[in-house]
């Protein structure tokens, strides 16, 4: 007899052991002993190792499949393994797998040129980081060059990276404990209607009062001191808030009247996430930096930029701009990000993701939303929504409190556990399960994975006062 080992075929014919129970223990064993985590007491994690993916599913090590309903962290916009980008990835690996920023890459102008074309205004010019932190942090450093200000405002309920500045810009828990890296940051309050912090009563009331709130700031900040602001298109990890009508033009507005740079931070929203290459073309306005990172390439080699009006360019003509990275405009990221703008073009990803919002996802919530009395607001826009639980439908009361962490958190960690164990990887964050899977996802497979959510939030509709 001939012993046959265990073995699997990915999608593109190579052939791998399968993996086992002694492989899963050492990949648990090593990341444990060696691999430091994000954002956590490594004392109390247990990640779970992945042994592969594909379109909107992965795989653990046991054989279960998930399908990933937060495309890792809302960057997987085109799936796992998608054949055109690993392709294009391997074919630039074999003919130049690196060059310095300072030379021209063809896959990296060409990648320029693509989103300098579904770029608004006159937003032509591309700086290229490695991801989405650092696309902040140089934004921000522009217009301070471009102003000869310092001060940046930036709203509570916002994230804009890990590093120095980014981690100061933000607006939620995640600031706390790393203050103050850059202490020319103030933040306002945006426009968040379900708990409006201006208490009004309808969306152009929240977008007028807001704008006043912010006008009041920049007044009392000193406006000849503030070099910029940098708000989320529509804010992400803290809780998919779409602005309402008037807001983001507001912003502009205000932005002329006083010299501040208005810098739109679409590192989670940007490439399709709402079915628009830059979500500011859906609320018609002009910032003048755009950031980006994740969906440009979903992730699958680091790749992030600031977008440039041609205005702060020029300031850049005569005058050096003082800065850069090693691995600015990698080419394999780059070549990534180009193969991403063709499978767009090819499969009409941004009308697809337009299509299923709107036929899909945001009916079947909205029918979610009456059954579960747990659910106190769902909102959102294309493949990108938040379905926020509540304690008490009536004052509000979130399931878990803000910033909940351990046994406190046990109402949403039960959804959580309740979904995986159903087949779904969830975003949870606080009181609140967002919906952005891949947007490749067939239509098959979100209504499983709809079906799944309205199924789990049974379980939160049992803490409901
Ligand atoms: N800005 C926003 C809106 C984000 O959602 C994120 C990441 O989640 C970042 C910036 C930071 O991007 P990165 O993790 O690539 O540095």
């Amino acid at each position: 007899t001939t012993e046959t080992e265990a073995v699997y075929t990915d999608r593109f014919g190579t052939v791998h052991p399968l993996p086992d129970a002694a492989a899963e223990a050492q990949v648990r064993a090593e990341d444990r002993a060696h691999v430091f985590h994000s954002w956590s007491a490594q004392a109390l994690i247990d990640p779970l190792p992945i042994a592969a993916g594909e379109g909107s599913t992965f795989w653990d090590y046991q054989g279960n499949a998930y399908l990933d309903f937060s495309s890792q962290l809302v960057n997987l916009n085109l799936g796992h393994q998608h054949p055109d980008l690993v392709a294009a990835i391997q074919q630039q690996a074999g003919r130049l797998a690196t060059i310095q920023p300072s030379m021209a890459s063809d896959v990296r102008s060409e990648l320029a040129r693509r989103i300098a074309e579904v770029a608004p205004g006159d937003l032509d010019k591309v700086f290229f980081t490695n991801g989405g932190a650092d696309a902040n942090e140089y934004a921000v450093r522009m217009a301070r060059a471009v102003t000869g200000r310092r001060k940046v405002l930036s709203m509570y309920r916002s994230y804009h990276g890990g590093t120095a500045t980014a981690i100061s810009l933000t607006g939620d828990p995640r600031r706390w404990a790393n203050e103050p890296s850059d202490g020319s940051v103030a933040h306002f309050m945006g426009p968040y209607a379900y708990r409006s912090p201006f208490h009004s009563e309808t969306p152009e009331q929240e977008a007028e009062r807001a704008l006043a709130h912010l006008e009041q700031l920049i007044v009392l900040e000193g406006a000849n001191t503030i070099a910029a602001i940098i708000i989320e298109t529509i804010v992400g990890t803290n809780g998919v808030l779409v602005p309402p009508p008037g807001y983001l033009q507001g912003v502009r507005a205000l932005c002329d009247k006083y010299g501040i740079v208005y810098i739109a931070d679409e590192v989670m929203v940007g490439f399709g996430r709402i079915g628009e290459w830059f979500a500011v073309n859906a609320f018609d306005v002009v910032p003048d930096l755009i950031t980006f990172a994740k969906g440009v390439n979903s992730g699958y080699v680091p790749l992030g930029g600031v977008v440039i009006s041609q205005r702060i360019a020029a300031h850049f003509d005569t005058v050096s701009f003082q800065g850069g990275l090693t691995y600015s405009g990698h080419p394999l990221a780059c070549a990534a990000g180009v193969a991403t703008f063709e499978v767009f073009e090819r499969d009409g990803i941004l009308e697809r993701v337009r299509d299923l919002g709107s036929r899909v996802v945001e009916p079947r919530l909205r029918e979610i939303a009456v059954k579960h009395p747990s659910v106190g607001e769902i909102r959102g826009a294309g493949l990108f929504w938040a379905i926020e639980l509540v304690r008490d439908p009536a004052t509000h009361e979130p399931l878990v409190p803000f910033n909940a962490g351990g046994a406190d958190a046990a109402p949403m960690a039960a959804v959580a556990a309740a979904c995986k164990q159903a087949g779904l990887w969830p975003f949870i964050h606080f009181n609140r399960m967002h919906v952005a899977p891949p947007l490749v996802i067939t239509e098959e497979e979100l209504v499983r994975g709809l079906d799944i959510i309205d199924e789990a939030l049974t379980i939160a509709d049992g803490y409901v006062v």
